[in-house]
């Protein structure tokens, strides 16, 4: 009887270490699922912020759709043939030239009109900082804008005429006038941009501060660092208030202990030496430019956050 009774109690205690064996072992197979579920969710963010991030970096193969431009410039083209855009006065301009470059850096200084649309522009609020090489619209194919606003200061300047900065706004000694092209309309857009902005101001008076003593329009100059063009130069680009606003080359000059004067060549700033992104433009006044197809140099990795350019090449179709 004792030795069935001491077997029994053998065999329980037995039972009872392979239960435990049995539930730590339980224990940690839901921690490595838990764990590995966790690193697959990780994962899978990583993917969606690098898939996030390749959609708007510069690809030089990128596919592009060149009849934006028969959309975006009605009074200027009218058709694209093979590798050539059709003016309506007949003449051809190349869509692609046939230097191969890889880099966003080397089709900023060869640029042609099938690199112009790689970089799309994205309408709506700035969800994250811009990543780098995604500037777009700084890809400007400069004989284009020549053929268009004017080649010449002298002929952009026959262009150009006097538009009131919000009129309600900013009156008697205070009032402002821009001097902006007639072409594509932009004079237009411009007076339908400061009605609306002149609105937005009466709803919400400290958004004044950014829109009072723009910057400028009109100016026939190289974009400061670079041997291209400023696109100030055509008269469809404004700055607003510099005061309220962000230049990535001032921040990075200021924070290297140099004058904003001192003569430094954009090229020669690495991506990894480009200052973090800094805004403080509200996005009410952003989205009024944005409704009329201007981009805005906030969503620029090399930011520049007074700027507005009118580009309706940069919308594509589906946000037209
Ligand atoms: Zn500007």
């Amino acid at each position: 009887m004792t030795h069935i009774a001491s077997l029994f109690l053998k065999l329980n205690r037995l039972s009872f270490l392979l239960i435990v064996f049995f539930l730590i072992n339980v224990c940690l197979l839901g921690k490595t699922q838990a764990e590995n579920s966790k690193q697959t969710q990780n994962l899978e963010q990583v993917q969606k912020l690098k898939q996030a991030q390749s959609k708007e970096a510069y690809n030089p193969t990128a596919n592009v759709t060149p009849s934006i431009y028969v959309t975006a410039y009605p009074d200027h083209i009218v058709a694209i043939e093979g590798n050539f855009l059709i003016w309506k006065d007949g003449s051809k301009m190349p869509i692609k030239n046939l230097v191969k470059l890889e880099t966003f850096k080397e089709a900023l200084d060869n640029p042609d009109l099938y690199r112009q649309l790689i970089i799309p522009y994205t309408p709506g609020p700035l969800k994250n900082p811009p990543t780098e090489d995604s500037d777009p619209g700084r890809i400007r194919y400069v004989p284009f804008f020549q053929k268009m606003y004017g080649g010449t200061q002298e002929e952009v300047r026959k262009n150009l005429v006097e538009v009131e900065w919000l009129p309600r706004t900013f009156k008697g000694v205070s009032a402002v006038k821009l001097l902006v092209t007639q072409v594509n309309d932009v004079s237009d857009k411009i007076k339908k941009i400061s009605a609306e902005l002149d609105d937005l101001v009466q709803k919400k008076p400290h958004y004044k501060k950014y829109l009072k003593n723009p910057g400028g329009t009109f100016s026939w100059r190289l974009i400061a660092g670079t041997d291209r063009p400023s696109s100030h130069s055509f008269g469809m680009t404004i700055d607003i208030n510099v005061a309220h606003s962000h230049y990535w080359l001032w921040d990075y000059k200021k924070a290297h202990g140099l004058s904003l004067e001192t003569e430094l060549k954009e090229s020669s700033i690495s991506d990894k030496n480009v200052p973090a992104y800094k805004n403080d433009i509200p996005w009410d006044i952003v989205a009024i430019f944005e409704k009329h197809h201007f981009i805005w140099g906030g969503k620029w990795f090399h930011y520049d956050t007074m700027h507005f350019e009118y580009r309706p090449e940069l919308y594509r179709k589906d946000t037209n």
